[in-house]
């Protein structure tokens, strides 16, 4: 691991400045993604710059409206067992719990949740090639061990999914990402925070070298009351979406509301649809109506070697998910 010197930022403030002092600088908050590219030499910070002491980052709050606000530094965990987050957003809760360890959620923040990096295989792989470790090296998972890779929003330079179980929730709902830098504050709506690969897979979020997360806002949503995250892995714990969903539905008199929906595993940015969410509003809330919800999400699909399994996969998940939430379950 390269030698690396160590700051801790007393304020928001103080965190944007030090960014912006050090191009080389990169922030800390749990360490449990950024610690382990260190030592795998794929970041290599000059400085790292440790945010857990800045105060007033960490609390969970609903405002009367129904509305939540979640600090940067609160942690995985705190956020997954909130009872308001249980009570009314509950697929934030379960997509959380059905992330990592209780260890690893323990100490993992929810602003590091957002920018955790991808798990291709290639990534970490100092002789593989990769477009987002190294520009122009090329892409060795395109003709390679694909299996955890994207089907949606892939490009000849990039196929790594987004990881993040959170991410697809907060995708679904809505969610505004509050950052902070030396130019003031921002509102970042979560569908522009993470980027296509395009041809830069290497420039992964709409975030400036000197910004830091500071909360995130989910707005208020009466139907994600009725809303349920589902995972779809090689192992039942401890491993990646392979496929996952997360949805709420909202249905009266047998017919279809409102719909939130967003899928993992499948998309190179936590992936969802409004179309396909659109096409089923008006119609009864059958599995035949969700079938063609899913159809439209997975329309124009990229499927490699070791990958295509995950769209069938992600639409019977998708049916099954909207089907149980509605009391259609078959
Ligand atoms: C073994 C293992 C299994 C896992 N399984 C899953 C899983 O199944 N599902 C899942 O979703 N995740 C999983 N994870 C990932 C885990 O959720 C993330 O590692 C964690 O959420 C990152 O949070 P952190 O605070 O530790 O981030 P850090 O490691 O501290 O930082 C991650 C990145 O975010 C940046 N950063 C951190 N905080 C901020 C901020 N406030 N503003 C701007 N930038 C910031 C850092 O500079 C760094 O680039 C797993 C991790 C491990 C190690």
């Amino acid at each position: 691991m390269r030698e690396f010197e160590l700051v801790r930022a007393a304020s928001v403030a103080d965190a944007a400045k030090s960014l912006a002092a050090n191009e080389d600088a990169k922030l800390i908050a749990g360490g449990t993604n950024l610690v382990d590219l260190m030592k795998e030499g794929v970041e290599t910070p000059g400085t790292l710059i440790d945010i857990n002491a800045i105060s007033g980052l960490r609390d969970v709050t609903m405002s009367d409206d129904g509305g939540l606000m979640i600090g940067a530094l609160a942690s995985n965990s705190a956020v997954a067992w909130h009872p308001d987050v249980q009570e009314h957003f509950p697929m934030i809760s379960q997509a959380i719990l059905a992330g990592a360890t209780t260890q690893i959620r323990n100490m993992a923040s929810m602003g590091g949740n957002l920018l955790q990096k991808n798990r291709c295989f290639y990534y970490p792989e100092e002789n593989a090639r990769c477009n987002k470790r190294e520009p122009g090296s090329g892409c060795d998972a395109i003709e390679g061990i694909n299996r955890m890779c994207a089907v949606l929003g892939t490009s000849e330079h990039c196929i790594a999914a987004n990881p993040s179980d959170l991410c697809l929730p907060l995708r679904a709902l809505d969610a505004i990402v509050h950052v902070e830098g030396t130019n003031g504050q921002r509102a970042i709506p979560i569908e522009k925070l993470h980027k296509l690969p395009g041809d830069t897979p290497y420039d992964e979020v709409d975030l400036r070298h000197d910004e830091m997360i500071t909360a995130i806002e989910v707005p208020p949503s009466p139907i994600a009351r009725n809303s349920h995250y589902r995972k779809l892995r090689d192992r039942t714990s401890y491993a990646f979406a392979l496929v996952s969903v997360a949805a709420a539905i909202g249905v009266e008199d047998g017919i279809i509301s409102e719909v939130r929906l967003a899928v993992g595993g499948v998309g190179t940015v936590p992936w969802r649809d409004e179309e396909a969410e659109a096409a089923m509003v008006g119609q009864p809330a059958t599995q035949e109506a969700f079938s063609a919800g899913a159809a439209i999400i997975f329309r124009e699909t990229k499927a490699y070697s070791g990958n295509g399994f995950k769209i069938d996969l992600a639409k019977r998940a998708i049916v099954r998910v909207l089907s149980e939430l509605s009391g259609d379950a078959k």
